[in-house]
């Protein structure tokens, strides 16, 4: 079988995967291959299926499925996988590095230190210890969140709609998550239900003051909304690993607005979680190899 590596992997990943057929990283030559592995850059729509003639299967490295067509590669006979909790412990913990460097001013305190300004005195910190920490969907990710909020003496509350227990949240509904939580995380897929569901409306039910991590994907909030709520003060920080596009465009408003900490799209890329997902990419493709055996 011809496998395309069209995204970044683990640089072992070529090597591990000869022993399934010809691996390349030469994204011209799609319509002669029978798997792609992608992770976010890139996009499988329907042009790309359409290009990929002889394409049986897709994994991607990695969670969300945003990237691609999912009904149509089904329709073309096309399997589609992705390497589901393999990423959680990677993006938990900069969803927890985002979340604790607004109390404790890790980025302010570096930046004015870089500058050789000594405002030790403008920088009031606060503690997470004893606050209440809202988890906006609580799978594989929030609960890797909750775990560690636990450990740092956080209360831990959740929203979402198809869990009925969780081992180490409160789920409540959204009402109450907005209403109660000094800090939200969010944790969803990119569907329907989250596309701009933290807009002006939502962040009025909110706690003054309320601190937004965003690790889940920058098209769940609505930024110039965001913008407005930062400018006004409602939302004291938006933490943000996501955005509207990889990267975001010269435009995007959020480069403006006070109180944003922002990283490039790091959730996933740790070094172990590439490692981990590429024991789960050679696991799927054993079975493939059966199957079409
Ligand atoms: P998961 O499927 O284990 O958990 C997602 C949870 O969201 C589910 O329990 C689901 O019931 C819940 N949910 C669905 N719709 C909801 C809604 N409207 N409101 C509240 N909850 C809702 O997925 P996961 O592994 O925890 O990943 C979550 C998301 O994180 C991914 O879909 C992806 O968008 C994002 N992600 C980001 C990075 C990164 O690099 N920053 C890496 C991996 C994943």
């Amino acid at each position: 079988m011809n496998i395309l590596i069209s995204d970044a992997f683990d640089p072992s990943l070529p090597d591990r995967l000869s022993v399934f057929g010809e691996v390349t990283e030469d994204k011209e030559r799609l319509a002669e291959m029978d798997v792609v592995l992608i992770r976010s850059k890139t996009k499988c729509d329907r042009d790309y299926i359409d290009r990929a003639r002889n394409l049986r299967l897709i994994i991607r490295g990695g969670v969300g499925l945003d990237n691609v067509d999912i009904d149509y590669a089904r329709s073309k006979g096309v399997q589609v996988f992705n390497t589901a909790s393999a990423s959680a412990v990677a993006v938990a913990e900069i969803a927890f590095a985002l979340m604790i460097a607004v109390p404790t001013r890790l980025v302010e305190g570096h930046v004015s230190m870089s500058g050789k300004q000594w405002i030790k005195k403008q920088l009031k910190r606060t503690e997470l210890m004893g606050k209440t920490l809202g988890l906006i969907g609580a799978g594989n990710i929030g609960t890797e969140v909750a775990r560690r909020a636990i450990a740092f003496g956080m209360k831990v509350i959740a929203f979402d709609p198809v869990l009925k227990s969780h081992d180490c949240a409160e789920l409540v509904d959204k009402e109450t998550l907005f209403a109660e939580a000094d800090y939200l995380s969010m944790h969803v897929p990119l569907i329907d239900s989250t596309r701009g569901m933290i807009n002006t409306e939502s962040i009025k039910t909110m706690k003054d003051g309320v601190v937004i991590v965003n690790t889940a994907r920058g098209k769940c909030v609505v930024e110039e909304d965001m913008v407005a709520a930062l400018e006004s003060g409602k939302v004291r920080a938006y933490a943000t690993d996501v955005w509207y596009s990889d990267p975001p465009s010269d435009d995007c408003p959020l480069y403006e607005a006070p109180n944003v900490i922002m990283t490039p799209h790091l959730g996933a890329s740790s070094k172990e979680n590439l490692l981990r997902i590429g024991d789960v990419v050679v696991s799927i493709l054993e079975k493939f190899d059966q199957q079409t055996a």
